[in-house]
């Protein structure tokens, strides 16, 4: 009897590790995918500026007796590109460190301060909006506050990329007992309801936003690398939209203090 309680014992085990093997292996195989989307979808992003620069270049090499003015247009075309192609490459290499599990540093942070000194620098280079500053309860919690501030500043120049001058941007900042909740919105284009579900994935850009003119020059890695940086934090971000309406975004932040 001994012996046919073991045998179930080893079969049960078999199956269990039978079980986990096969989901380690699903898991490493949606990984890999992803990193394999994320290199494609890459390339294709870099290809974009790197095109333009050089069709740009073989103009000026070809033609180098064209009008002075149109001489001027070109490398202020040139240096635009060659700028996005910087924040292309920086964005990049900060979801590749978090990919490759980039630790935050953890200390106390006065969030709120970080929240007001961050937005009256923003109110003061963009006076193109008016800035209206909700309540904004005091908040201290424990994180990261480069990478806060960061994640502060993306959803500040998004609210400020999609939003038309003399539009409006919000802020508020609640303490709810465990969690701080923190709103930033805008009275902007707004996102579609096709859309709104993807914006949080790697170069996803509203087709909207991308044919913009000006191009408001994103590169769709600002959301998801607020993301990795509120996840990192045990957060959660969310969005709400309405097209013409404005944007909402949402991020609530566990407040830790130090144990
Ligand atoms: P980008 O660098 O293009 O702004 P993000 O990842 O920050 O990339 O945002 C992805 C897309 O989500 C944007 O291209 C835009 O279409 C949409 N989006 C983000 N924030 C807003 C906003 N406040 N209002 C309208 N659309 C927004």
């Amino acid at each position: 009897f001994r012996g046919f309680i073991g045998a179930c014992i080893e079969i049960h085990d078999r199956k269990m590790a039978e079980t986990v093997l096969q989901d380690s292996e699903k898991r490493l195989r949606e990984l890999m995918d992803a990193q394999k989307r994320f290199i494609a979808d890459a390339a294709h992003e870099l290809r974009t500026p790197l095109t333009a620069i050089q069709g740009n270049l073989d103009i000026l090499i070809r033609y180098p007796h064209i009008p002075e003015d149109e001489k001027k247009d070109i490398i202020q075309d040139v240096q635009r590109e060659a700028t996005r192609l910087g924040r292309l490459v920086h964005d990049m290499l900060q979801l590749a460190r978090g990919d490759s599990g980039a630790t935050m540093r953890e200390a106390e942070v006065d969030f709120s301060k970080l929240l007001m000194d961050t937005w009256r620098e923003t109110e003061r280079v963009f006076t193109s909006h008016r800035f209206v500053l909700e309540e904004v309860q005091k908040v201290h919690l424990f994180g990261d506050a480069d990478r806060l501030k960061q994640v502060m500043l993306i959803l500040l120049e998004n609210a400020l990329k999609y939003t038309p001058k003399g539009g409006e941007v919000r802020l508020s900042l609640q303490h709810q007992g465990t969690h701080a909740l923190l709103k930033i919105a805008d009275t902007g284009m707004g996102i579609s309801e096709e859309d709104l579900p993807r914006v949080f994935e790697r170069f996803y850009r509203a087709d909207k936003s991308r044919h913009r003119s000006p191009d408001p020059g994103g590169t769709g890695l600002g959301l998801p690398i607020a993301r990795w940086i509120v996840e990192a934090h045990e957060g959660h971000i969310w969005i709400e939209s309405q097209v013409d309406q404005g944007t909402e975004v949402h991020v609530q932040l566990p407040i830790r203090t130090e144990e």
